[in-house]
């Protein structure tokens, strides 16, 4: 591998955008002419470098639309852009921005039809998928052969490995899912008919955006997507697969360049394919790259990083050179350890220390409580409603996958593309007395998924024998579904509309189904804005929110605290982190425990975790675990402090607050070209003998 090359010595005087910023990031943000790898730790400005970098591109006359920036989440995007914004003025919001997933719905809209890839396709979110994986597995009789047949989500798990590492289904199996070693060509022919049926239906999954990016990238508008952007920058570069890793490549024509920034000390996606190698193959990837290394952390004090030091010295993880952090801010408070006797007396306590740093003038807007685990927060949400706190949830169950939001989703979803079959047996299904058998009835009656029908006009103009007992709940689903397809309304009033249905459906369907139409209006709320119902639902389904809160904020009052899974925190900062849970067990994951690689990655994860607190940090350690919380069930195991964390006990100030006896115990798509294209690959991903071939979307 060719040593990288020096980065070019930064410009006399810095714009004005970039004042601020160190040499190295300086000569980051103006370095041009060659791919450009940042590899830095935690708070060492890699994001701030690379809006800085932006800023002077624009600065220097770079048309903001041949910039292409790709983040990990939209809203990281979103913040990027609104900071270069303020930099350098409001032509920073035509910078190309968002995740890979998005980008790529982008891309296939606006060049696939030249691709062969007709417009009106849906995407599938991870649920849906799941959804239609099952419905082939039962229509297979796969389940019913007397031996246990893997579920619907390890299916989706092994198919999205398989795309997403590039690996061939063989192998995937035998490394990664080896119980399933005896199904492999049930599952092959399971794949291919999950192919077919989405090309019949016109949907996309997550793992498609991306094969269909790449395969446009050698069609026949490669060359004109090549040309699309002078400056392709890609933030948290560890967290990437192989094949957006190859689609960064694909995208690089004559005269782009690329800048990649990561960290392989917070590489954490590993579970979903991503992989640091990608970083530490840059160079040869992207040939005569520079390289800069940023060292100072500007983040946090300096009792914080030597907790993250101390971690990383711990790993056995590979990490490609070891970086210590520093800071020029050497004293400051000490991390504490809150151990406590069990979850609801660390609920109590965090609040109490929530409340307490808020009196010393830490805004809610400045502190974050972070868990490994969605459901960890679950006792801290009740004792913050309980006094008061308003708080907005990133990460855990995401409210777009709870059942009744997924109900009205279909419903938009029928309007966007009335061939979704899967769609479509939502909303017939949520009729009173329509089953699996009479919901396939009426699926021939409105001639879903027929060549050439269009159910939706069928099902409006009255086709289709609804069971009695739904005779009123039919007609207003054929009046709303009717208004909402004129083209009259806008998307917000479309699910005001739809609500109504709803109305007659939740009540019967679910518990609370009076409460959960509050989730109709709060979705209406959220589509405000957007004109195409089409793009609202696309980019909600791409990059859904944590709980509607990330989309409408919890009251006018602007104060609120923020709660996230540790995955979802990657890249923010807050004053005070208070993280939860730290028991060996929930993290590392119990899932973990046992494979190196999944340890590694969970110490990585508490390195991530750790490294958000800019001032103040608090780790919390309940001694005992109730096996039910809710319940009046005293049941209960005791837990140890994590592992990663028992040899850094003297960085931490210990706060113990349990009883003595607990103490005592605490130990232990189209014309054929590029849908082709993508069927073939996943073809000979597949192996075997091709049975199903898939007609164009
Ligand atoms: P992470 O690894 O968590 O993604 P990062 O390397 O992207 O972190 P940033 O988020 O860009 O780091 O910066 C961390 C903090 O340091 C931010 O508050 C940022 O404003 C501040 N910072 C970055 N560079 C400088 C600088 N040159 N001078 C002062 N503050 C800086
Ligand atoms: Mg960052």
């Amino acid at each position: 591998m060719p040593p990288p090359s020096p980065p070019s010595a930064p410009s006399s005087t810095p714009p004005a955008a970039l004042a601020g910023l160190n040499p190295r990031q300086l000569a980051a943000a103006t370095h041009r002419g060659s791919p450009l790898l940042i590899v830095a730790g935690a708070g060492t400005g890699k994001t701030t470098t690379v809006v800085g970098r932006v800023a002077s591109l624009l600065d220097g006359g770079v048309d903001p639309e041949r910039i292409l920036l790709l983040t990990f989440s939209r809203r990281a995007a979103a913040e990027m852009v609104s900071r270069v914004g303020a930099l350098v003025g409001p032509s920073a919001r035509q910078v190309w921005g968002g995740t890979f997933h998005s980008v790529a719905n982008r891309l296939l809209r606006h060049y696939g039809s030249a691709a062969g890839i007709p417009d009106g396709f849906t995407v599938l979110d991870h649920g849906d998928s799941i959804e239609q994986l099952g419905l082939i597995r039962a229509d297979e009789g796969l389940a019913q052969r007397g031996k246990r047949f893997p579920r619907a989500e390890t299916i989706n798990s092994l198919y999205s490995r398989m795309v997403n590492t590039q690996r061939p289904l063989d192998r995937v199996v035998e490394e990664d899912f080896p119980w399933c070693a005896p199904h492999v060509d049930d599952l092959r022919s399971l794949v291919r008919a999950y192919t077919a049926a989405k090309r019949a239906n016109r949907v996309l999954d997550y793992d498609d955006l991306l094969l269909f990016w790449r395969a446009m990238t050698t069609s026949p508008v490669g060359e004109a997507l090549r040309c699309l952007f002078d400056h392709i920058l890609v933030d948290e570069y560890q967290d990437t697969n192989a094949l957006q890793a190859e689609i960064v490549a694909a995208m690089v024509g004559h005269d782009t360049e690329v800048c990649a920034v990561g960290d392989d000390a917070q590489a954490i996606y590993g579970f979903r394919a991503a992989t640091p190698a990608n970083l530490w193959d840059f160079p040869t990837t992207h040939p005569g790259a520079a390289s800069i290394v940023l060292e100072q952390n500007y983040r946090s004090t300096m009792p914080i990083l030597e907790v993250a030091n101390a971690l990383l010295d711990g790993a056995r993880a590979p990490v490609a050179k070891p970086r210590r952090l520093w800071s020029t801010m050497v004293t400051g408070t000490r991390p504490t350890l809150l151990c406590c006797e069990d979850e609801t007396q660390q609920s109590r306590l965090v609040a109490e220390r929530i409340l307490d740093a808020r009196e010393r003038g830490i805004d809610l807007r400045d502190q974050a409580v972070l868990f490994r685990a969605g459901h960890h927060a679950d006792g801290l949400e009740l004792e913050l409603a309980r006094r008061d706190i308003p708080y907005v949830k990133y990460g855990g169950l995401r409210y777009l996958e709870t059942a009744h939001v997924k109900d009205l989703l279909a419903l938009l979803r029928i309007l966007d593309n009335p061939a979704d079959e899967l769609a479509w047996h939502r909303v017939l299904r949520s009729l009173d007395g329509v089953g699996p058998a009479t919901a396939r009835r009426l699926a021939e009656e409105l001639r879903i998924n027929k060549p050439k029908a269009d159910p939706l006009a069928r099902l409006v103009d009255g086709i289709g024998r609804f069971p009695s007992q739904a005779a009123e709940q039919a007609g207003e689903l054929r009046a709303a579904l009717a208004d909402c397809a004129g083209g009259r309304l806008e998307p917000g009033p479309q699910i005001d509309r739809l609500g109504a249905f709803c109305r007659l459906t939740f009540p019967a369907r679910y518990e609370n189904g009076l409460a959960r139409l509050a989730d109709v209006d709060r979705l209406a709320t959220a589509a405000r804005g957007y004109t195409s119902r089409s793009r609202f639902l696309t980019e909600i389904t791409l990059d859904p929110p944590g709980r509607i809160g990330e989309v409408v904020p919890p009251s006018l009052d602007d104060e609120w605290l923020t709660l996230s899974t540790i995955h979802s925190a990657k890249g923010c900062e807050w004053r005070a982190v208070h993280l939860l849970n730290a028991a060996d067990g929930n993290i590392p994951s119990e899932m973990a425990l046992g494979k190196d690689d999944g340890l590694a990655e969970e110490l990585r994860l508490l390195y991530v975790a750790v490294t958000r607190a800019k001032g103040e940090l608090t780790v919390s350690f309940p001694h005992r675990f109730h096996v039910n919380r809710f319940a009046n069930d005293d049941r209960h195991v005791y837990a140890r402090l994590s592992r990663f964390l028992d040899p850094l006990r003297p960085l931490f100030d210990e706060l113990v607050e349990l009883t003595d006896d607990d103490a005592d115990r605490a130990v232990p798509l189209g014309r054929v070209g590029v849908a082709e294209e993508v069927d073939g690959v996943l073809d000979s991903l597949l192996g075997g003998s091709s049975t199903a071939t898939a007609t164009g979307p």
